[in-house]
């Protein structure tokens, strides 16, 4: 037990530290990163947030609020993760998504926990939040996908914002459970074969608008063409675009699998300590409250059941 609670903090302090570095080149262009930075690979904050060094945005934020939902509740209950997201909404945080800033007014206005479905919402921003049910549900892939769905859904309801939060959310999920023994390949190589635009041998560097497909395609690129944490990150966030949320979900992923030791102390010091306590602080609870119940279940990505896929 652990070694999969110091997995899941280095998940969730992968995604705060992805998100701190990724967002001093949110919407640059490689090219410009390049002459800016050389490689980019310091927190040192600043950006078109103009953040302070270590400070982490709605990626991180949105992910404290869904979890700080499930132990409130005990449980995933739609209104309580909506109400826990219009909270922070309210508290004017740095920065917030389009899609995120419709579905919460929509929420506020109507009561409903599921967004208007729109083409326009297969973006990014309900696979970036969603660690706290991947941290809840280990060992239950059932239960991952429709934890996702509920929580994506409140914001973004659209199948391939479902399918590609999946995706990362298996993913990570078996990296938790199984660390470097995870077949990460394996059931990446089954979830293309099942929903072909997701492939992240198609990935082009240019494709970092924030766009889901192309998210899971430059998270997946990175993630399997480098052997460690600070590599996996440091190639996804040089991309630039949406930088900070790639970062984030490289950073989640990176961190399951390759755990705590493989994270630079660097960034750790720089990392805001209040998040670092939070993100840890959460990872504790979460497990408490949601024990893994069940062994890892690789072969659950061909066989659990499929409401929402295959798409078109
Ligand atoms: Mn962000
Ligand atoms: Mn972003």
């Amino acid at each position: 037990m652990k070694s999969i609670i110091d997995r899941a903090k280095a998940a969730y302090l992968g995604v705060a530290i992805g998100d701190a570095l990724g967002a001093t080149v949110e919407f640059m262009i490689p090219n410009e990163i390049k002459s800016a930075y050389g490689v980019h690979k310091e927190i040192i904050g600043g950006g078109w947030l103009k953040l302070k060094a270590g400070r982490v945005t709605d990626d991180t934020e949105m992910s404290l609020a869904l979890g700080e939902a499930l132990l409130s509740k005990g449980a995933m209950d739609a209104h309580t993760v909506a109400t826990s997201f219009l909270d922070w909404m309210r508290s004017k945080p740095v920065d917030i998504g389009g899609t995120v800033r419709r579905g919460l007014v929509r929420f506020s206005l109507t009561g409903e926990t599921v967004a208007e479905p729109s083409e326009r919402s297969a973006g990014n921003g309900a696979a970036m939040r969603n660690l706290p049910v991947i941290i809840a549900t280990l060992g239950d892939n059932q239960r991952l996908m429709e934890w996702t769905s509920i929580q994506g859904r409140i914001t973004h309801n659209n199948e391939e914002s479902d399918r590609g939060s999946y995706i990362i959310g298996l993913l990570t999920s078996l990296s938790i459970l199984m660390g470097g023994e995870a077949p990460l390949h394996a059931t990446a190589r089954r979830l293309m074969e099942e929903t072909p635009a997701f492939d992240y041998t198609r990935f082009k560097p240019i494709d970092t608008d924030g766009y889901i497909v192309h998210t899971v395609r430059t998270v997946l690129h990175s993630f399997f063409s480098t052997g460690d944490f600070e590599a996996c990150i440091v190639k996804t966030v040089n991309y630039g675009g949406d930088a900070d949320t790639n970062g984030a979900i490289a950073g989640m992923l990176a961190g399951a699998f390759y755990g705590v030791e493989s994270i630079p102390g660097r960034w750790l010091r720089r990392l805001d300590p209040n998040v670092k306590e939070a993100v840890e602080r959460q990872v504790d609870i979460l497990l408490e409250t949601f024990p893994p119940r069940r062994a890892p279940d690789p072969d659950g990505a061909a066989t659990c059941p499929r409401p929402f896929w295959p798409l078109p």
